[in-house]
C-alpha cells in the first residue's frame, strides 16, 4: 500500500488511480490524495528541455541525469517543452522521439507517484521542429483557403507527427484576430475575422484531437491561445499593452476563441499582454469570469513563456515573485512556463499557501485539471512512444496534403489581362525576386529554428517556386535572375517574366515591422519588369499584406502567403493553371501604413456615414478564379427567438467553363442596433466545389446568440444581449430580411 495514502485500491492492491477503467474524476481524487503539497506544485509547473541537457541551462547536449534529478525528481515537475529558441538539435524524429522517452523514462522512474511528464511543442504550420518534416503554410494561409475539411485533416496530420515523436501538447492553434500588419505575429493568425478565424481553429482542434487514442500513442491536447486580445498592441510592437474597450473586447475579440473552446480544446494559454493596464497573466476577469464562467472552457490554462516572472520584472505589478505567483494562480493560471527556475518557484508557490496567500483550495483545482488532462490524454497508460516508428511517421509525410493547402490558400488578387494561367508551351520564362528561390522566405518563422530556419543549417525538404515552375514546364527555359538588369537582359526574349517578393523570415517581436511595405527594392524590381513590356507576374511570399506601392497597380498579381515545403508545386499548379485559385483574403489589404489597424468590420463614423471609410486595397473576401460563379438570392429562417438558429440557402453554380472552388460568405446587417455595429459581420461561411455548370445549394446555420451586443454605456456593463428587431443577410450583395424577436 502507499505510504501517503488514505486513498483506494482495487482488489489486487492496485492503487486506484492506475486502474484505468475508474472513472477519471475518482482517479484524479485517488492521486491528488496521495500527494504531498510539494508534488502537487511540482504539477504545476512547465521546464524547457534545454534544463535537462548538457550543463542544465542549455538547449543542446545529451540529457543529464542531474540535471533531470534536480527538475524531474526534486522539483517534481510535471511538464516540459521546446518552446521557440529551444529546439534540440537532434534533428531526426526518431532521436526526437527517443529523448522524450528518455525524459519519461527518468520521471516515471524517479518518483513514487509514478505520474507522467507531458511534452509540449509549438507545431504550427506541422511538427515545424523538424527538419524532415513537412511545412504546412503559416495559419494566415488556411485563413485564406475558408476550408474547414482541409484545417481539420491538417490538425490531424500534426498531430499525428508529434504523437509519433512523444509530444502531447501542441501550443496551436493561434485564434488570435489580425488586425494590425506591423505585429510580428500577424502570419500566425487565420483571420482579422472573429468567426473565420475562430470556426477554422475550431476545425483544427477537431483534427488534432480527433486521434482515440486506441492505437500506439497517448492523445494529443491542442491550446486556444494567446487568451486574450493579444494581437493588438497599442503601438503594433509584440507584447506591448493593449487597450481594448469592454465592449470590444466582448464582441470582437473573444469570439475568436469560442470555436476552439467549443470544440474541446483542452488547454488555454494566456496573453503576455496586458489589457486596459492590467496584464492578463494576473486578471481573474479574463482568465476565470471570461474563459471559463461565461465562455464555458474547463481545461488548463498554462502560462506565457515566464510571464509569471514578467509581472515583477516588466509590469511591475508585484513587488516580488512569490507576490506574482499568487496574483497568477489566484487570476485563473494553473501552470507556469518556464519560470526561469524550477526550485525557486515551487518553494515559492509552498511558502504562497503555507502564507495564505493561494489556498490549498486553488492548489488541488489547477492539479486536478493538470492531472485530469494526462488520465484524458491516455498518458498513464501509454507514456512511451515507439520510436523506432517515428521517422515513417514524419518523414514526408502528407505531402499532397500541403500541397493542397498552399494551393488552396494562394489568393488571386489581379489577372486584369489574363495573363494567367500562363500557358504550359511557353519556350522561356524569367523568374526574379528574393522569394523566387528561398526556402527561409518560404517557410517564415518557427520552422526548424523560432526565427525560421538558419542559412547555415539544414534545410528541410521543399520546392520552392523556382523548382515548381521548371517541373511544370520542362521543356522551357526557365532563367533565375541574379538582380535588376539580369532580368531586363533575360526577358528580352523571354515570353513572361515572374517577379516573386517575400520578407525576411522571423518570430514574435523580431518579426514586428514598423513599415510594413514592399521595399523600394522589390518595387523597382517590378517596375522594371514591367518596362520591359513583357507579360509580368508578381507573386508574393509574405506573412501580411505589405502595401504594394507602385506594385499597387501591377496587372497580375498571385499571394502566396508562407506556404512551405510544397508552395513551389502549388503556386506553379495555379500559375500554369493545372488548379483553379480559390483562396480569398482573411483579412483587409492596406493601401497605406496610416489604415493601421484595419479591419473590414469598423464601425460607422459621423463623417461620411456607415462604412464609407472602408478604403482598402483590396477588401476582405477578394480573390478571383479561373471561372465564374453566380450566387442566387439567398433564403433564410425568417423569424427566429434569440436563442434560436438562423439557416441561410443560397444556390452556387459554376458558370465558367473550369472546375473551381466557391467560397460562400454570409453577413449579417443590422439596420438599427442600440449601438454601433459594422455595417457587415461575417456570421458564416461555406465553400464549395463546382464543374462547369454544376450548381448546388449550400446551407449555413449560425446561433442568434452569435449576434449578442455588449449593452450599456460607454464603458459596456459586461451583460451580453441579442437586440429583438429587423436584420438581413447578405449573400453575394443580395439580400434577405429576418426578424429576432
Ligand atoms: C510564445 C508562445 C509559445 C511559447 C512556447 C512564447 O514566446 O508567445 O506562443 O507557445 O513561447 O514556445
Amino acid at each position: 500500500a502507499d505510504p501517503s495514502g488514505p486513498a483506494g485500491s482495487d482488489d489486487r492492491g492496485k492503487p486506484l488511480y492506475l486502474n484505468a477503467s475508474v472513472p477519471t474524476n475518482l482517479r484524479v481524487r485517488d492521486l491528488l490524495g496521495r500527494m504531498t503539497l510539494e508534488e502537487k506544485v511540482g504539477q504545476m509547473v512547465q521546464i524547457r528541455v534545454g534544463k535537462l541537457r548538457g550543463d542544465c541551462d542549455y538547449a543542446n547536449g545529451p540529457l543529464n541525469n542531474d540535471c533531470m534529478k534536480a527538475v524531474l525528481t526534486d522539483a517534481h515537475v510535471g511538464s516540459i517543452l521546446s518552446g521557440g529558441g529551444d529546439y534540440p538539435v537532434q534533428n531526426t524524429p526518431q532521436a526526437w522521439a527517443e529523448m522524450t522517452n528518455g525524459i519519461q523514462r527518468y520521471a516515471l522512474e524517479h518518483n513514487r507517484l509514478r505520474i507522467p511528464v507531458i511534452y509540449g511543442a509549438d507545431g504550427v504550420h506541422g511538427h515545424n521542429n523538424l527538419v524532415t518534416a513537412t511545412m504546412f503554410p503559416q495559419q494566415i494561409g488556411i485563413g485564406a483557403t475558408w476550408d474547414t475539411a482541409l484545417a481539420k485533416k491538417l490538425g490531424e496530420s500534426t498531430s499525428k507527427a508529434m504523437r509519433a515523436t512523444g509530444v502531447f501538447w501542441d501550443f496551436a492553434p493561434v485564434s488570435d484576430i489580425a488586425r494590425d500588419t506591423r505585429w510580428g505575429r500577424y502570419y500566425e493568425t487565420l483571420s482579422e475575422d472573429p468567426q473565420l478565424a475562430g470556426t477554422l481553429a475550431g476545425s483544427i482542434v477537431q483534427g488534432m484531437q480527433s486521434y482515440d487514442g486506441k492505437g500506439d500513442t497517448a492523445r494529443l491536447a491542442a491550446t486556444v491561445k494567446h487568451f486574450a486580445g493579444y494581437s493588438m498592441p497599442l503601438n503594433g510592437h509584440d507584447r506591448s499593452p493593449s487597450q481594448i474597450p469592454l465592449r470590444e473586447l466582448q464582441d470582437v475579440f473573444l469570439p475568436a476563441y469560442q470555436g476552439q473552446i467549443d470544440a474541446g480544446v483542452l488547454t488555454a494559454m494566456a496573453d503576455s499582454g496586458a489589457i486596459n493596464g492590467v496584464p492578463v497573466h494576473a486578471s481573474k476577469f479574463m482568465l476565470t469570469t471570461e474563459l471559463r464562467q461565461r465562455m464555458g472552457f474547463t481545461g488548463v490554462t498554462v502560462s506565457d513563456w515566464q510571464d509569471m516572472q514578467y509581472l515583477v520584472d516588466r509590469y511591475h505589478v508585484a513587488a516580488d515573485y512569490p507576490t506574482a505567483i499568487a496574483m497568477s494562480v489566484n487570476a485563473g493560471v494553473d501552470m507556469s512556463m518556464e519560470p526561469s527556475n524550477a526550485a525557486v518557484f515551487t518553494k515559492a508557490l509552498v511558502d504562497d499557501v503555507h502564507k495564505g496567500l493561494v489556498s490549498g483550495q486553488r492548489i488541488d483545482e489547477a492539479v486536478s485539471r493538470v492531472l485530469k488532462l494526462k488520465f484524458d490524454l491516455g498518458l498513464f497508460e501509454k507514456p512511451y512512444v515507439d520510436a523506432n516508428k517515428a521517422d515513417a511517421a514524419v518523414n514526408g509525410a502528407d505531402r499532397d496534403l500541403a500541397r493542397q493547402a498552399a494551393t488552396e490558400s494562394a489568393v488571386l488578387l489581379r489577372n486584369d489581362n489574363k495573363t494567367l494561367p500562363l500557358s504550359t508551351g511557353v519556350h522561356k520564362l524569367v523568374l526574379a525576386g528574393d522569394a523566387a528561390d528561398n526556402p527561409s522566405e518560404q517557410f517564415g518563422g518557427w520552422t526548424v529554428n523560432w526565427q525560421g530556419i538558419d542559412p547555415k543549417g539544414p534545410v528541410p525538404p521543399i520546392t520552392t517556386l523556382l523548382q515548381g515552375v521548371k517541373e511544370a514546364v520542362p521543356s522551357a527555359t526557365v532563367t533565375a535572375a541574379a538582380d535588376q538588369a539580369g532580368m531586363v537582359a533575360q526577358a528580352a526574349d523571354a515570353d513572361a517574366v515572374i517577379v516573386a517578393l517575400g520578407e525576411k523570415a522571423g518570430a514574435e517581436g523580431n518579426n514586428d515591422n514598423e513599415n510594413p511595405v514592399l521595399t523600394a527594392a522589390q518595387q523597382s524590381l517590378v517596375d522594371a519588369a514591367r518596362a520591359t513590356g513583357k507579360p509580368v507576374v508578381v507573386v508574393l511570399m509574405t506573412g501580411r499584406p505589405l502595401v504594394l506601392g507602385s506594385v499597387a497597380d501591377a496587372p497580375t498579381l498571385l499571394q502566396g502567403w508562407l506556404p512551405g515545403t510544397e508552395g513551389g508545386h502549388a503556386l506553379a499548379d495555379i500559375l500554369f493553371g493545372r488548379a483553379n485559385p480559390s483562396g480569398k483574403l482573411p483579412v483587409s489589404w492596406p493601401k497605406t501604413v496610416g489604415d493601421q489597424p484595419m479591419s473590414y468590420d469598423q464601425l460607422p463614423g459621423a463623417n461620411g456615414g456607415d462604412s464609407s471609410k472602408y478604403d482598402p486595397q483590396f477588401p476582405f473576401g477578394a480573390g478571383l478564379s479561373y471561372t465564374t460563379f453566380t450566387t442566387s438570392a439567398p433564403t433564410v429562417t425568417k423569424q427566429i427567438r434569440a436563442d434560436g438558429k438562423i439557416t441561410v440557402q443560397v444556390t452556387v453554380a459554376n458558370t465558367g467553363g473550369t472546375a473551381g472552388s466557391a467560397v460562400v460568405p454570409v453577413y449579417v446587417h443590422q439596420p438599427v442596433s442600440p449601438v454601433l455595429v459594422p455595417d457587415q459581420r461575417l456570421a458564416g461561411f461555406a465553400r464549395v466545389d463546382l464543374k462547369p455548370g454544376e450548381q448546388r445549394t449550400v446551407s449555413v446555420t449560425f446561433p442568434a446568440s452569435q449576434l449578442a451586443l455588449t449593452t450599456g454605456d460607454v464603458n459596456g456593463d459586461g451583460k451580453r444581449e441579442v437586440a429583438r428587431g429587423g436584420y438581413e443577410v447578405v449573400v453575394g450583395g443580395q439580400r434577405a430580411p429576418f426578424t429576432i424577436g
